[in-house]
C-alpha cells in the first residue's frame, strides 16, 4: 500500500497523521489497517517496536470512537508505565482534530497518585491506556467503568504474560460486558 488515502480515513485523522509526517503506511499498518477499519473483529498482529505498531491500532480505534460520548470506549493495556504514557500521547496526537479540544486518552499506571487519575477519569476519557495492576485497582475501587468498552488492545501481550499479568488481564477482561468488545493483540 503506497498511500494513506487508499484507506478511506476520516479527514481529521488524515490531517493529523500528515502533520505528524506519516507519508506512507508501514508494513504492519498496511497489513492491519484494512482489517481493523472494516467490520469489528478480533485481531492478532506481530510487529517489533519502532515499526509503527502503535499507530496501526491507534488509527482504527480512534475511527471507532463516538467522540461526543465521554465514557471509556477503548481500553489499551501495556506492560509498562513508559509505554502507557507514550501510547496515550500518540492516540491524543492522532485524535486531536476529531473533536474540539481533542480526544482524551488517559494514562493510568502504578506509582502515580490515585487522586489525579480519578480526577482524569471523572472529567471523562474516551480511551484509557493502563498497566494491568493499576487498572485492576481502579476496577476494585469502582473508579473505572468498562461498561461501554468496545475495543480492548493488549499491546505487547506476550510481555504482559511473561511479567506475570495473566490473572490481572483475566480479571480486567471479565469486567467488560460479555460479547460487547473486540480484542486486538
Ligand atoms: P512505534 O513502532 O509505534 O513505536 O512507532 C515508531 C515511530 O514511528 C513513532 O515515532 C511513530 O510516530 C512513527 N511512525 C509510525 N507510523 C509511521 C509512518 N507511517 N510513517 C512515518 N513514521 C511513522
Amino acid at each position: 500500500m503506497e498511500n494513506f488515502n487508499e484507506l478511506n480515513l476520516s479527514a481529521p485523522i488524515l490531517k493529523a497523521i500528515t502533520e505528524m509526517g506519516f507519508e506512507k503506511p508501514s508494513e504492519i499498518q498496511a497489513a492491519a489497517l484494512p482489517v481493523l477499519l472494516g467490520e469489528p473483529t478480533d485481531f492478532i498482529g506481530l510487529a517489533a517496536t519502532g515499526t509503527g505498531k502503535t499507530a496501526a491500532f491507534s488509527i482504527p480505534l480512534l475511527e471507532r470512537l463516538d467522540v461526543e460520548i465521554k465514557s471509556v470506549q477503548t481500553l489499551v493495556l501495556c506492560p509498562t508505565r513508559e509505554l502507557a504514557i507514550q501510547v496515550s500521547e500518540q492516540i491524543e496526537l492522532i485524535g486531536r482534530f476529531l473533536k474540539i479540544g481533542g480526544v482524551r486518552a488517559l494514562p493510568v499506571y502504578g506509582g502515580s497518585s490515585f487522586g489525579d487519575q480519578i480526577g482524569g477519569l471523572k472529567r471523562g476519557a474516551q480511551v484509557v491506556v493502563g498497566t494491568p495492576g493499576r487498572v485492576v485497582d481502579h476496577l476494585k475501587r469502582g473508579t473505572l467503568s468498562l461498561e461501554n468498552v468496545k475495543t480492548v488492545v493488549l499491546d505487547e501481550a506476550d510481555e504482559m504474560i511473561s511479567m506475570g499479568f495473566k490473572e490481572d488481564l483475566e480479571f480486567i477482561l471479565a469486567a467488560i460486558p460479555e460479547g460487547q468488545s473486540k480484542t486486538w493483540l
